[in-house]
């Protein structure tokens, strides 16, 4: 059930969009974050795309960057209780967090399997 794959579609914007890297169209994760066996459209399997730990610190790096730049010129600007800043800043943490993790994942999903099939294709 394998299918060439169709050079016109990305790899990265497929797994940004949480898709199969190969034909776009499966569904990349069988939960929030677990990778799904393989894809149930082309059957492109997933177990060597498996990225541990990597996009956890692209998205601590990322959100922490944010934060932080925010926190800062809310504070500088406006001098606000510390009370405010404890208000903001965990729920913004939380979501960007979690909003951002699966994508990223996906992105480096899509990476990986695009420079993969190149290695492939080179011999
Ligand atoms: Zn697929």
């Amino acid at each position: 059930m394998e299918q060439a794959p169709d050079a016109s579609r990305s790899p990265l914007l497929a797994g940004l969009t949480l898709r199969c890297p190969n034909c776009s169209k499966g569904k990349l994760f069988k939960g929030y974050l677990k990778l799904a066996d393989g894809c149930a459209a082309c059957g492109e399997g997933f177990s060597a795309l498996e990225q541990g730990d990597g996009p956890a610190v692209f998205v601590t790096l990322i959100v922490g960057f944010v934060v932080v730049g925010l926190a800062l010129t809310v504070e500088v600007a406006y001098m606000p209780p510390l009370w405010v800043h404890a208000a903001l800043w965990p729920p913004l943490i939380l979501g960007g967090s979690l909003g951002l993790l699966p994508p990223l994942k996906g992105l480096l999903i899509g990476a990986h399997f695009r420079h993969r099939k190149g290695e492939v294709e080179r011999g």
